[in-house]
């Protein structure tokens, strides 16, 4: 069913049984505590969250849009979300409010961009979209490793991308899962995989190389005692957790360094990160340093740093269980894997095996026709029919 229609239904529904959901967005300055008190929902609903959900609530991002929906002009569910996977539902029972994490149901739907060079890739696709994100995702996708900036006059690119619809509104960054540059005649593929990183067509994962180079912010740690999670589905909490960023298990005062060079932006205290520095860097990237003990003496909001300026000390504020530093990296407001940035660049070429050789192989397969029926026309934004993600009723 095209999306229209269908929310044209549910609204329809809404109104027979005198429902209504609005819509709203999370101003900039304002906390969870104060927003429950607007609502005078009680305190203990957040109070009363473990350590992890109460950490997931910082990440509500100000300009995000949330939806409260309502009985007989009374509260029913409030949806809030906290990242692009998962959103906190408040639900008002009999007994109280309810506090949960679900996944965040939205639509996905494909769609094409395939044009000719004319001037220079990024120009030429901001030309055709109004927006600089494909080229610089592409960029990304191969890195270093083609000559982007030299393509000329009749070279080709196609990119397969989704993206997602929440309340039939855009929702997140579109995902680039296939593209294909061709320059000179010669055709470079690129397809996302499980990893999140991007592969030819037999499988060799380009080099990804960074314009802002990080490092790891405890040099001396013991272990990594949480990795980074977009959502998993804890099987004894029977709940849906996230983790967006990497827990360094270290001893308590361990010196905290800037992983890149950049501009303070926080410093003070962030509900359930505790003591929390945040760092702005080039290209839209920024790192939050969580749970400290304490800051470095002479840092302060607005100074600019550079790479490995002991900004703080390893502690548990914000926390009950052991110290560490809570780390996390954001791509323009957005956690993403900090593994990905930190890792250490080698030189090895990394080839897919077995399994996942097959999967890329079924990709490869499945675009295969795609690409031979866009390369010959030029497409700016043409969407596929059919949705891979509807919403299922009641969602
Ligand atoms: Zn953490």
């Amino acid at each position: 069913m095209p999306i229209k229609s269908l929310f044209l239904l549910i609204s329809m529904l809404f109104l027979a049984e005198n429902l209504a959901a609005k819509e709203y967005q999370w101003s900039n300055k304002l906390t969870f505590l104060g927003f429950l008190k607007q609502h005078n929902i009680p305190q203990k609903t957040y109070y009363n969250m473990d350590q992890d959900d109460k950490e997931l609530i910082q990440e509500i991002r100000s300009g995000q849009s949330y939806t409260i929906e309502k009985k007989n002009n009374k509260i029913t569910t409030i949806k809030i979300p906290v990242s692009d996977e998962l959103m906190l539902q408040l639900n008002n029972t009999k007994n109280g409010y309810v506090a949960k994490y679900l996944p965040i149901p939205y639509e996905i739907i494909e769609k094409t961009i395939s044009i000719q060079i004319k001037n220079s890739l990024k120009k030429d696709l901001y030309n055709a979209t109004k927006s600089w994100y494909y080229g610089k995702e592409l960029e990304e996708v191969y890195s270093n490793a083609l000559p982007l900036q030299k393509m000329k006059k009749g070279d080709k690119v196609i990119i397969f991308y989704t993206q997602r619809y929440r309340n039939g509104k855009v929702f997140s960054s579109p995902q680039i899962e296939a593209c294909l540059i061709e320059i000179n005649k010669k055709p470079f593929y690129g397809f996302l995989m499980e990893d999140e990183k991007y592969y030819d067509s037999l499988g060799t994962k380009y080099k990804r190389t960074y314009h802002t180079k990080f490092i790891r912010p405890v040099q001396n740690f013991k272990r990594i005692s949480s990795g980074f999670t977009h959502r998993r589905f804890h099987p004894i909490l029977k709940r849906y957790k996230a983790h967006l960023g990497i827990d360094y298990a270290a001893r308590t005062g361990r010196a905290i360094v800037a992983s890149s060079a950049g501009k303070i932006v926080h410093k003070g205290w962030k509900g359930g990160y505790g003591r929390t520095v945040i760092i702005q860097h080039s290209n839209g990237l920024k790192t939050l340093y969580a749970h400290m003990r304490g800051y470095a003496k002479n840092i302060h909001r607005g100074q600019n740093i550079p790479q490995g300026k002991v900004i703080g000390y390893v502690g548990t504020s914000g926390r009950s269980t052991g110290p560490h530093l809570h780390f996390g990296l954001y791509k323009n407001g957005k956690p993403v894997n900090p593994a990905r940035y930190v890792a250490k660049q080698s030189s090895k070429i990394i080839k897919l095996k077995g399994k996942k050789y097959n999967k890329l192989r079924k990709m490869v397969l499945k675009y295969r026709p795609q690409f031979k029926e866009s390369k010959s026309r030029t497409i700016i934004k043409e969407e596929s029919k059919e949705c891979l993600n509807c919403l299922k009723k009641g969602a």
